[in-house]
């Protein structure tokens, strides 16, 4: 007598998602979850730029970058300011560091 009759083992593999032998399934490959905010640690700093200017840094995304684009577009649009996105970096014209972190942080990002 098998020592796994009667137990999960003794059943062929079945798909977790259409619950088909997996030699039967026709679910397409999964698609990469998105990076939930509250995973992300980003940080808010100031630098200066030539002839005097400030700009407001955000880094440490981990999202795609049609994510962090909308987060541009959010900040842009509550500072009142123009900004960029380069490599994944923020950068939002005069010091708006408090008002940043605390739309970063109603989007769920954990700031620092
Ligand atoms: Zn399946």
């Amino acid at each position: 007598m098998g020592m796994f009759a009667g137990t999960p083992f003794d059943r062929p593999p079945h798909c977790e998602r259409c619950e088909r032998l997996e030699s039967e399934c026709v679910c397409p490959p999964e698609v990469p979850a998105t990076i939930s905010p509250a995973s992300q640690k980003l940080k808010v700093s100031l630098e200066k730029r030539k002839r005097g200017k400030s700009v407001s840094v955000v880094q440490g995304f981990a999202d795609d970058p049609p994510a962090v684009q909308n987060v541009l577009t959010k900040l842009k649009t509550v500072c009142g300011a123009g900004g960029t996105l380069k490599e994944g970096v923020i950068e939002i014209q005069g010091d708006h560091q408090p008002r940043i972190r605390s739309v970063l942080s109603e989007m769920g990002y954990v700031v620092r």
